[in-house]
């Protein structure tokens, strides 16, 4: 982008050069064995972006959401899945730690986390609230001695299966504000990881459960006060949803420049497929849709970074990327004809990996929720 800093240009190209080496090559075999990439994990440390957003005490390099969102665009273009799965480590665990946890806290999980040594997820979903995540009914109650018992079932957790560290939120109060939040340490007494859920894309993402049977969890790991987790919870899913975004048009960008090769390779009718007027028609409309979403996506990142942060601004391009992605990894799939439809091709794994980002971090229609509340929280009925 013409206005990325020369840091952000010099991240653009590193992320670039590591996704081809480190992503692109393995995306086809982890998708199909539904397997995690540790080794791009271990080195995404190397390279110093799991703590993207963390404070260089801790080992972070103390960046922002553009920063952020190029990595997933970067990451996002080689595999979807293991960028999901980066996102869920340094979006939703590491820089709620950041933004949330204490001293003592960020001392003690951060460095860890962001060396590779570990790895973190975060719990907000559960089998039954999912949309309404204030909803939520897996609670942590207060014992005499000040320590709590968290009781209940998280869903859909990403990076379940392998993380030592997961940032859980709880009930602790019958009001639907009365949420708070505790990090929970691998291995601790009545904490366990349910069955691994299979799915139709983001396979070589780990999605699971986090099982709460009476665990006993000292106050010092809860974080922030008690009851006052709504406020970070809420916080934290701007940034998710502006990077999210980041992923879909890593994708978009991956199909124009597959769509591109093959009009110019793919022959039929004795002329490249590329001389045809319908299919220039679906290239260009597709290449201008992802420098749209670009722009679009970008802009909202610079403005998050300077602490413009309206209402909807997140949910709107969380809305719109992930839409237009998913139309143009059908489209393109339609270009490649039986060969996009194959496996041959990376196109049908993108666009069931763009799929997940019109669910997670909030459907469709919970951003259309949001956007119209907030257009409309004017209107008075009369
Ligand atoms: C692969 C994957 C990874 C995930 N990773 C994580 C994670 O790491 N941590 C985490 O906490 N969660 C995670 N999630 C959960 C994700 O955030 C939820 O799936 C999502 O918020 C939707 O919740 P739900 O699945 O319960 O659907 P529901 O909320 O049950 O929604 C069902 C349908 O109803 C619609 N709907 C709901 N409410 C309304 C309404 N008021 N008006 C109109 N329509 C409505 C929805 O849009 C949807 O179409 C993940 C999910 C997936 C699939």
């Amino acid at each position: 982008m013409w206005f990325f800093t020369e840091e952000e240009k010099d991240l653009q190209r590193v992320c670039r050069d590591f996704a081809q080496k480190e992503l692109a090559p393995f995306a086809e075999k982890h998708d199909y064995e539904e397997s995690f990439n540790f080794s791009a994990f271990k080195k995404m440390a190397e390279l110093g972006v799991l703590g993207i957003t963390a404070d260089p005490q801790y080992g972070g390099i103390g960046l922002g959401a553009t920063a952020a969102t190029i990595v997933m665009e970067e990451f996002g273009k080689a595999c979807a899945g293991s960028t999901l799965s980066y996102l869920a480590h340094s979006i939703l665990c590491v820089n709620n730690i950041q933004n949330n946890a204490s001293e003592e806290q960020k001392a003690k999980y951060l460095p860890k986390l962001i060396s590779g040594d570990h790895i973190g997820c975060m719990g907000m979903s559960e089998p039954e609230y999912g949309s309404d995540a204030v909803g939520i009914q897996t609670k942590a109650q207060k014992n005499n001695d000040g320590t709590y018992t968290i009781s209940g079932t998280k869903m859909w957790i990403t990076n379940a299966q392998y993380a030592d560290i997961a940032y859980v939120y709880t009930r602790t109060g019958s009001e639907r504000k009365n949420l708070s939040t505790f990090i929970i340490e691998k291995g601790t007494p009545g904490f366990s990881v349910g069955k691994p859920i299979h799915k139709m894309g983001m396979r070589s993402s780990p999605t699971g459960e986090l099982v709460f049977e009476n665990a006993k969890i000292s106050s010092s790991q809860l974080v922030g006060q008690e009851g006052q987790s709504i406020y970070h919870m809420m916080k934290n899913l701007d940034i998710e949803r502006i990077t999210i975004a980041g992923i879909s048009l890593g994708i978009a960008q991956a199909c124009v420049d597959q769509c591109v090769k093959y009009a110019q390779e793919r022959k039929q009718f004795g002329k490249h497929i590329g001389s045809f007027q319908l299919i220039q028609k679906m290239i260009a409309e597709m290449a201008t849709e992802t420098e749209m979403m670009r722009s679009f996506l970008y802009s909202t990142s610079k403005a998050f970074d300077q602490g413009i942060r309206g209402p909807s601004m997140a949910a709107q391009v969380k809305l719109a990327l992930p839409k237009m992605a998913t139309k143009i990894a059908l489209d393109a799939i339609q270009l490649h004809g039986g060969y996009g439809y194959s496996r041959e091709f990376p196109l049908e794994r993108m666009m069931r990996d763009n799929k997940l980002n019109e669910i997670g971090a909030g459907t469709n229609e919970v951003m259309i929720m949001i956007i119209a509340k907030n257009l409309l929280s004017e209107l008075k009925e009369s």
